[in-house]
């Protein structure tokens, strides 16, 4: 498109539950206004999840008029609510361009869990993964993640969500330019206050995404690991052929934790895949040095794959492995997978997915 054309083309208005802070002040800083009116807007719209403009009672009646008008306000549709035995509830989100994608609450004694997506499907083809068998369609924006949190907290209530995790559809660190924002927002104490031990970011090994979260947003850390050997991790995640094993490790330990944490290294157990004691001693050898916390995930199926779940025998026998080898080890009960919101199985609705491994994060 030539100058000329751009200049006449209406800008897009902004979409108000996407910007951050910062974001906000600078468009409130073009209308005349003092930044701190970014700080009670975000509280209206995030803290208190007020959508009605008329009630933001401390706002004067011309910036509402003109927030109204010159940015825009879009919540997804719920196309499905389904409840697990378990009480696990997963939402599937219908987005205006007729995609759809996935968000699962998963409720504890003492911690409420919602789990978003990133991305609408994902590129990284991981061949265990029911998301990674549709491909992507394109990134979420970042009131799409936000979306996500804001139509859970509407129905399970406000304080019901302690934390949340990126490990829904999609990988979070091929999105950063819209999932760093949403981190922002969810952290921001006059958004959503979460703490930053309170968001777990998860990623297929993204190894130049990983430390630019880490300089720009220290989260928790997931990795999704699989296993210990890149002849194997090259087919089950095959990001695995541009950033092999150790590339990854390294990025691990640079990678800046939070005081007294771990990162936390999934381990799907796979029959006769990845799951033999020397997978485990090898494993415990990789991780040595790193704080590392494993996450054995029992592999919950889905239509069209073809692997099978490890006997609980074996898991065990494998958790013991690496619990004699000093590091701390949980096996991932699965949840809702009666509903097919266990890990690995929120398909939602993609359309023209493509399947491509991105060699580049975003800038
Ligand atoms: N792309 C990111 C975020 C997804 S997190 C990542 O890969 O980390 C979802 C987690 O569930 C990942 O650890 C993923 O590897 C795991 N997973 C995927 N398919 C699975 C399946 N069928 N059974 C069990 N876990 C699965």
């Amino acid at each position: 498109m030539s100058a000329e054309a751009c200049a006449v083309m209406p800008a897009q208005k902004p979409q108000l539950l996407g910007l951050n802070r910062q974001s906000l002040e600078f468009l409130l800083a073009g209308w005349g206004e003092s930044p701190f009116r970014a700080k009670q807007i975000l509280q209206w719209i995030h803290g208190r999840q007020i959508t009605d403009f008329a009630e933001m009672s401390n706002i004067s009646k011309a910036l509402r008029a003109r927030l109204s008008e010159e940015t825009q306000y879009a919540e997804p549709e719920i196309l499905a609510d389904q409840l697990a035995a378990d009480g696990t509830r997963k939402w599937l989100l219908g987005l205006p361009d007729g995609n759809a994608i996935e968000t699962v609450f998963i409720p504890e004694e003492d911690r409420g869990t919602l789990c978003v997506s990133s991305q609408v499907g994902c590129s990284l083809a991981c061949s265990f993964c029911a998301t990674g068998a549709q491909g992507l369609n394109r990134n979420l924006d970042t009131h799409e993640i936000i979306a996500q949190i804001r139509t859970a907290r509407q129905i399970q209530g406000l304080d019901a969500i302690t934390n949340i995790v990126f490990m829904g559809m999609g990988e979070p660190l091929l999105n950063l330019r819209q999932v760093l924002p949403a981190l922002d927002l969810l952290r921001d104490d006059f958004a959503y206050g979460f703490g930053p031990k309170r968001i777990t970011v998860s990623t297929a090994g993204v190894v130049p995404g990983l430390d630019r979260l880490g300089a720009e947003s220290p989260v928790n850390l997931a990795i999704s690991l699989h296993a210990s050997r890149d002849e194997v991790r090259d087919v089950l995640v095959p990001v695995n052929r541009h950033y092999p094993l150790a590339e990854l490790l390294d990025a691990c330990r640079r990678y800046p934790l939070l005081p007294r944490r771990r990162i936390t290294f999934e381990y799907v157990m796979l029959d006769g895949v990845n799951d033999s004691d020397a997978d485990a001693r090898a494993l415990l050898r990789i991780l040595s040095g790193i704080p590392a916390m494993v996450n054995l995930i029992p592999f919950n199926s889905f239509p069209g794959s073809d692997y099978k779940r490890s006997p609980q025998k074996r898991i065990d026998a494998f958790r013991d492995i690496i619990l004699r080898g000093d590091v701390m080890t949980v096996t991932r009960r699965p949840r809702g997978d009666d509903i097919a919101a266990a890990c690995g199985q929120l398909a939602g609705q993609v359309r023209d997915g493509r399947r491509s491994i991105p060699l580049r994060v975003q800038a």
